[in-house]
């Protein structure tokens, strides 16, 4: 349809928009227009065919009165017809249908209308004349569809109804409800068509298909016929009005000729006849209802004024049928928030409450991907975006994280950000229109998610020439013109609409406002509850010391009493025990002593904890020239050889106790080594933050053992193998190190050795 339909044609757009197309001087020769002279009632034009159609040519009619024409038929039927309908009565825009009446042998409907200083009367053939009254049926028929339209739940399924009306009332092949969305360009959101015909639903329009000039038109007269394309306009004589020296403005004339370029485009796209209806919200232009026919075609009074009563009921209730469509749509978004709400609050990972769960981040916008940023990490200089979970159509990872630096560059209005043409302000973006030509952004600071992204694709991708493309797009020899076609027009639209995607509802970026703050409040009650679980682990941390300490302190003293007793015992029954009681009782002493180990090792744990640990400068070197001095027996024995590739930096902490971390690393890498040459080393790796380390050749470490080996009585071997053990010296080792601030973690593999690193803080 297009301008196709309903208007000039446009093929040169300039020429289009100038042209007067309410000032024609002609009329479609399918009826006779007369102006008539509103102080006498006498005939001031009339058009040139008025010989075919009322037996009288132009000249025998100029100058008589009106009366003489239709003889006394007006003024029979209705004694004051014409100072009550006509004098008094403003009729620009809502002419006034008079009843069919016989002018010589013929019967013509007619409608008078004031206009532009003159009266105008349109005579139309009657087809069928002295017919039945066809009123009631009108009626009954208008009282059903504007039920079945209060019914209609979407603006599609209410067009479609429309639609249908009027093709039932009219006849026309086809009928389609053409929208204008705020850019001026269009799109057909509901049709009524002959069976063979390919459906138009869903096409776009360029805003030059229908020029603003004719937009204006359509605001003013509601509906706009074409009887027959291939008629031959009759003028008006004279050409101008004797009375305002003017040519007849013909705005609200139904029988008002059409431009030559528009009667070719209608040819092109095979169709003889079209009419259509305004469809009015406020003072808004919102649409059309645009009907066509492959073959000429009249509309009589009657279904003229069925469509024209459903073109104003339409009008009245679009408003409310989008309002409704619109509130349902916001509904859904704001119930589907406060579902992800509930999720990101429950759920232990922020992401998990914004993927995993119906609905998704996915189902929110109309959006056809979409990006969820966690957290931020530091890759060189740069703080890039942490975990990156990418949903649906959207750029790659690295195309989404130059955007995220780009975006952090843009003005956000209440960490929001949305466009629909990405690519005009961020030019890499013109590499994946196909993915993301439109961006709503939601930016988070106060929380570990900080990014929420939405991407729509390029419009031109989503929406697909559905239609039968006729004849393509050609340039008439004898013209030089663009022949166009739905094709050409939806070619035309998908130029204008190259890198835009669908636009952003306001509504939309109000809910994506309230996501934010949703995610906002969770995350501060997170971190709220993070800090309570922190306190209280601490607490228990602090309950756990303070009952380790009593309890090994007080199991001490009746352990003591029980070996006593049992060194008491062994010597006075020494003579008279048998073999196995000897062993057994050597076993429970054994028991004993570990048991008592065991106690004092729990006891060294505990003291760490409650230590309060000194801060001094320590020369690294100096330290572990102490530690090697504390194991120089253990070590010599052994044959180790001690490396120190070179000396060790200046440290901060508490001397004893870090001098305690190394002898114990030490004493370990000796310890748990079976080569014939032990060799252990003690060096650092530079920062930030610095690490010390302590290698060796000894027995290694499986992987799945590196976290156990620092839990508290936790040994890999037997009881007594490699010289026996408790368990702890790790775990003591660990907690110095963390009281510093720092971490201890290990690198080793079985048979090949194993390195402790530490760092202390973030010491350099
Ligand atoms: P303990 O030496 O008293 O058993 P630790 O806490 O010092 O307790 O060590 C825990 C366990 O970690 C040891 O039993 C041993 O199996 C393993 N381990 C510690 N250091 C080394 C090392 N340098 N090489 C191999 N295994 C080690």
């Amino acid at each position: 349809m297009s301008s196709s339909i309903v208007t000039a044609g446009n093929v040169d757009l300039s020429n289009c928009a100038r042209e007067q197309i309410q000032i024609p001087g002609s009329i479609q020769p399918h009826g006779v227009l007369i102006a008539v002279s509103e102080a006498d009632r006498r005939i001031m034009q009339v058009s040139a065919n008025s010989m075919e159609l009322l037996g009288c040519a132009p000249e025998g009619l100029l100058g008589k009165k009106l009366d003489a024409l239709l003889g006394n038929g007006l003024g029979e039927a209705h004694p004051r017809f014409w100072e009550q309908q006509v004098v008094l009565k403003r009729m620009e825009g809502n002419p006034l249908f008079l009843t069919p009446m016989q002018i010589g042998n013929r019967w013509f409907e007619g409608s008078i209308h004031r206009y532009g200083g003159a009266l105008l009367l349109q005579l139309e053939p009657h087809r069928r004349a002295g017919d039945e009254d066809q009123t009631l049926d009108v009626y009954m028929s208008a009282r059903s569809v504007t039920a079945d339209l209060k019914q209609a739940r979407s603006v599609g399924e209410f067009s479609d109804i429309t639609a249908r009306y009027v093709r039932e009332h009219t006849g026309y092949d086809r009928v389609v409800i053409y929208r204008f969305l705020p850019d001026d360009s269009g799109e057909v959101v509901g049709e009524s068509k002959r069976a063979d015909l390919t459906s138009w639903l869903g096409l776009r329009y360029p805003a030059s298909d229908i020029p603003s000039q004719a937009r204006q038109l359509y605001l003013q007269s509601w509906v706009r016929i074409i009887a027959d394309v291939n008629a031959v306009p009759s003028p008006m004589v004279p050409a101008l009005n004797p009375e305002t020296g003017r040519p007849l403005d013909m705005s609200y004339c139904v029988l008002r000729s059409v431009s030559p370029v528009h009667l070719q485009y209608l040819r092109n796209m095979g169709s003889q006849a079209s009419m259509s209806l305004s469809l009015i919200d406020g003072n808004r232009l919102w649409g059309l209802i645009a009907c066509q026919h492959e073959k000429p075609r009249q509309v009589s009074h009657e279904a003229r004024i069925a469509c024209e009563f459903l073109a104003h009921s339409v009008s009245l209730q679009i408003r409310s049928k989008e309002d409704e469509e619109s509130l349902d749509y916001s509904l859904k978004l704001r119930e589907n928030v406060q579902r992800m709400t509930e999720f990101m609050a429950g759920d232990a990972e922020f992401q998990d409450g914004l993927l995993k769960h119906r609905p998704d981040v996915m189902s929110l916008f109309r959006a056809g991907g979409a990006a969820v940023v966690i957290g931020s990490k530091v890759i060189g200089s740069k703080a890039m975006a942490g975990n990156l979970n990418l949903r649906g159509l959207t750029p790659d990872a690295n195309a989404v994280n130059a955007l995220l630096e780009w975006l952090k560059q843009q003005p956000f209005s209440q960490g929001i950000f949305s466009t629909q043409r990405l690519s005009e302000i961020h030019p890499e973006a013109a590499a994946y229109p196909e993915k993301a030509s439109g961006l709503l952004a939601i930016r988070v600071e106060e929380a570990e998610l900080q990014w929420l992204l939405w991407f729509r694709p390029e419009l031109v991708q989503m929406v697909n020439w559905a239609g039968d493309p006729r004849k393509p797009t050609d340039v008439d020899e004898a013209t030089g013109l663009l022949t166009l076609s739905p094709r050409r027009s939806f070619e035309l639209w998908q130029e204008e609409k190259r890198g835009v995607s669908e636009p952003w509802l306001a509504e939309e970026l109000r809910v994506a406002g309230e996501l934010r703050q949703a995610v906002v409040e969770v995350a501060l009650r997170r971190a709220r509850k993070l800090k309570r679980d922190n306190e209280n682990l601490t607490r228990s941390n602090d309950e756990l010391e303070s009952f380790a300490y009593a309890a090994s302190h007080d199991l001490k003293e009746p352990l003591r009493g029980i070996q006593t007793y049992l060194d008491m015992l062994s010597q006075t029954l020494n003579v008279r025990l048998t073999d196995r009681e000897t062993q057994a009782m050597a076993m429970v002493m054994r028991l004993a002593r570990r048991m008592d180990e065991l106690i004092d090792s729990l006891l060294d744990y505990s003291r760490v904890g409650r230590l309060d640990l000194e801060s001094e400068e320590i020369d690294g070197s100096e330290l572990v020239s102490e530690a090697l001095q504390m194991l120089k027996h253990q070590l010599q024995s052994q044959g180790v050889e001690v490396r120190v590739p070179r000396p060790l930096p200046c440290l901060t902490g508490d001397r004893v106790r870090l001098r305690e971390v190394l002898q114990n690393l030490i004493t370990n890498a000796v310890k748990y080594n079976d080569k014939a040459n032990k060799w252990v080393e003690i060096g650092y790796r530079e920062g930030p933050p610095l690490a010390l380390y302590v290698r060796d050749n000894g027995i290694g470490i499986e992987e799945r053992h590196h976290a156990a080996v620092f839990r508290i009585f936790n040994r890999l071997h037997g009881r007594d193998a490699f010289g026996g053990g408790t368990g702890v010296g790790l775990t003591i080792v660990q907690k110095v190190i963390e009281r510093h601030g720092g971490r201890i973690w290990l690198e080793s593999k079985p048979d090949e050795g194993s390195t402790f690193c530490f760092t202390l803080g973030d010491q350099v």
